[in-house]
């Protein structure tokens, strides 16, 4: 799949959408999910365009994997996150809806089963 420049988080990372902004640094963005699975659901998107995990980690350059990655612990600490899941749905087949990669934080409550049944 190629890189819809028009997908929902391009435009919020061009400012075009707002967002909840929770973090941004030169590698990534951080903001609230408009519709939270926990009471705490962040999305981080890098800044550049990636559809997917597997094309993040195959393409981008490794100082802005670097950056990314990290990112996403310093949120955490800011945060004051101890306890969080990271989630990525790499492609349609498995949940993703919007393709420009990006992880979920989800925090705040029990979280014992991988999967819902
Ligand atoms: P995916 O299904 O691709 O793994 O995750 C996409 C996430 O983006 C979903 O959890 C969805 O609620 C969130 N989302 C979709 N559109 C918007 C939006 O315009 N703003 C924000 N903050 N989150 C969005």
């Amino acid at each position: 799949m190629s890189y819809d420049t028009n997908n929902i988080f391009a435009k919020i990372l061009r400012g075009e959408i707002p967002c909840n902004k929770v973090y941004e640094n030169e590698f990534a963005l951080a903001f609230h999910d408009i519709a939270p699975a926990a009471p705490t659901h962040i999305l981080v998107i890098p800044k550049g365009h990636f559809v997917s995990f597997s094309d993040f980690v195959v393409n981008a350059p490794t100082p802005l994997q670097q950056g990314y990655f990290a990112s996403i612990e310093k949120i955490a600490a800011q945060q004051k996150l101890s306890d969080y899941r990271l989630i990525s749905n790499n492609g349609a087949g498995v949940g993703q809806t919007v393709h420009h990669f990006h992880m979920h934080i989800l925090a705040g409550k029990p979280m014992s089963a991988l999967l819902p049944n």
